[in-house]
């Protein structure tokens, strides 16, 4: 079979995971929790599965969660969104980013993209004929620069599309980088699809800036959003897209064929989830916070220089200043093989001119688990 995705590896987090199934590794690989998520959401969904709601809700997803996913944002991020015209549900985000992507670009359109980039990005805008034009984040600041942003930027530019906050590096973006993109937004006319699956995992007292918040893009925006990311329950695949009524139009287009509908007892449950107080939400970002800098302190102590992670699952090492010839690949073989700890190299998140001494960990994770991590890495360095 000669096409596109017949050529494209297995991705990196289906690797790592296999591996660290295989020498019984602790996996900080793949970015997901190792508790089951809240139990009140999760009794929510099964009562829902029992009471029946079982076949295919609304396309543009229930309204109560609708209903929810805007006032969740009015509460949180001061948006104005209409629930009837402004709200979809999707089947995770990763329906809302092909979605967008078929739907908002043509063939020959160009697309701006930020590397280190999540693994689903590139294939997608090559799928839907989009020309990448790559801006490269390097560390340890992994900055927005208005040079870069200067040379990516033509006058074909149709789309960008930006991940904040950001994974892998763990980067929440400031109010000024993200005020200069939409700058460039607006000047070529290009809609920013706004990946912000990581919203409420944040740390260190940080705002979360929405795209539907920038000057000039309240129209020209579309903000993705996923409750696997917000409860903690990754295999829930329930995303939300929000757009000015337009917008929104034509990318439903693309949701009415791609998936069409999501569970509907899911989408019940995350409904519920969304109107929970506040303080769970800031328990649940204190509880990850505290994870991230237990993970902070076990490898500095183990001589691992770290970079800072003000969001996501995830945190980095440097393994440069430890030897400049190291290799994150390389790395994280030995690691999962000799030492038991999986990790993921950040060279798989670059398309050219890779970063290839920077090596993802995943936090997310209970103390026993992080400890019996920081436990096999005693003698990696
Ligand atoms: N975008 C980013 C940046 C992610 O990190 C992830 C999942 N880790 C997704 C999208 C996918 O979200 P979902 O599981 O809701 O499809
Ligand atoms: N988003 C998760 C991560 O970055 C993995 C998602 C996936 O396995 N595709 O680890």
């Amino acid at each position: 079979m000669n096409s596109l995705f017949a050529g494209l590896p297995t991705t990196v987090f289906e690797t790592m995971s296999r591996l660290a199934r295989e020498h019984a590794a602790v996996n900080l690989g793949q970015g997901f929790p190792d508790d089951p998520g809240p139990e009140d959401v999760r009794r929510k969904a099964a009562e829902a599965v029992v009471e029946g709601w079982n076949q295919y809700p609304p396309m543009m997803g229930v309204p109560e969660l609708r209903h929810a996913v805007a006032a969740h944002y009015r509460d949180w991020q001061g948006l104005d969104l209409d629930p009837e015209a402004e709200v979809m549900v999707t089947s995770g985000a990763t329906e809302a980013l092909a979605g967008a992507l078929f739907a908002l670009i043509e063939p020959g359109d160009e697309v701006v993209l930020f590397q280190p980039l999540y693994d689903a990005y590139l294939p997608l805008v090559l799928r839907a004929g989009g020309v990448p034009r790559l801006v490269r984040l390097v560390p340890p600041e992994w900055r927005l620069t208005e040079e870069a942003l200067e040379r990516a930027f033509t006058p074909r530019t149709r789309l960008v599309l930006l991940n904040n906050p950001h994974n892998p590096t763990g980067r929440v973006f400031t109010r000024e980088e993200l005020e200069l993109l939409a700058r460039f937004c607006t000047r070529s006319g290009a809609v920013l699809v706004s990946d912000e699956v990581w919203e409420h995992v944040i740390f260190d007292g940080l705002t979360h800036h929405s795209a539907l918040d920038l000057p000039g893009l309240r129209e020209r925006a579309v903000k993705i959003g996923s409750a696997g990311k917000i409860f903690g329950m990754t295999g829930w695949k329930v995303g939300f897209v929000c757009a000015a009524p337009e917008l929104m139009r034509t990318l439903s287009k693309a949701h009415q064929f791609l998936t069409f509908t999501t569970p509907p007892a899911l989408q019940y449950a995350v409904a519920y989830g969304l109107a929970k107080e506040r303080d769970w939400f800031v328990s649940m970002r204190a509880g990850l916070q505290r994870s991230r800098d237990r993970l902070v302190d076990g490898l500095s102590a183990r001589g691992f220089p770290v970079l800072p992670s003000s969001g996501t699952y995830f945190l980095n090492v440097d393994l440069a200043p430890l030897d400049p010839a190291a290799r994150d690949e390389a790395f994280c073989l030995d690691l999962v093989r000799r030492h038991g700890v999986a990790a993921i190299p950040v060279s798989a998140f670059y398309a050219q001119e890779p970063v290839e001494s920077v090596v993802r960990f995943c936090f997310a994770k209970t103390d026993a688990t992080l400890d019996r991590a920081l436990g096999r890495l005693e003698k990696a360095t």
